[in-house]
């Protein structure tokens, strides 16, 4: 199946992925949803309980918000690509070190989408900056965060677990940080296998 959508991409017109105009054949966005990609500032704090530190490229409004969509329900892989790029281009230097760990997805959910997101993001990452990947967490249950309301989901974080051996030094990748439930608890499950540092990155953050 990914090699059908891989063919079907590249027939296609080159389309903005985030506004859906006519752009570059090369590009992902049009010059303009660049722009203000590019004018978007990131984000960064202590994080959510049990992180060293959290940093995102940007808010989750505007074009950010329009290439995770695109990445997440209509699958456009070289959104990921571009995610990455960014990430590497605005993240301070000192955060991208250690070993990638892709914040996991409930299973039911990536199997029905074919692919999983933050493993997108996290692949393209690892590429980019030569950092190993690690995906040691993985997720039990549905964990549909998308349309719960904000208590619903801060009062049920997701049962993340670890498997294997854990890196002592990790750097968690997903493409939304939202209450920062999920963080935590990726957190958790790290520090109890024995990861020291753990920090984490999202393409975008909801404020
Ligand atoms: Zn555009």
């Amino acid at each position: 199946m990914k090699l059908l959508h891989a063919v079907a991409a590249g027939l296609a017109p080159p389309l903005c992925a985030a506004c859906g105009r006519s752009c570059r054949l090369d590009s992902v966005l049009c010059s303009r949803c660049s722009r203000r990609l590019a004018a978007a500032d990131p984000l960064t704090g202590a994080g959510p309980p049990g992180l060293d530190r959290s940093w995102s490229t940007a808010p989750h409004e505007g074009v950010a918000r329009d290439l995770i969509t695109a990445l997440k329900f209509r699958r456009l892989l070289p959104v990921a690509g571009l995610m990455a790029e960014r990430i590497q281009w605005l993240a301070p230097a000192e955060l991208l070190s250690g070993a990638i760990v892709p914040v996991p997805t409930a299973p039911l959910r990536s199997l029905a989408r074919g692919f999983d997101p933050a493993a997108e993001i996290a692949t393209a990452l690892a590429k980019l900056t030569e950092l190993p990947i690690h995906p040691c967490l993985t997720r039990q249950g549905g964990g549909r965060q998308v349309g719960k309301r904000r208590s619903e989901r801060i009062g049920h974080p997701p049962l993340i677990r670890s498997r294997g051996e854990v890196p002592r030094s990790v750097l968690l990748v997903d493409d939304v940080q939202t209450t920062g439930a999920t963080l935590t608890a990726c957190a958790q499950a790290l520090r109890a296998s024995g990861a020291i540092r753990v920090a984490a990155i999202t393409f975008t953050r909801r404020l």
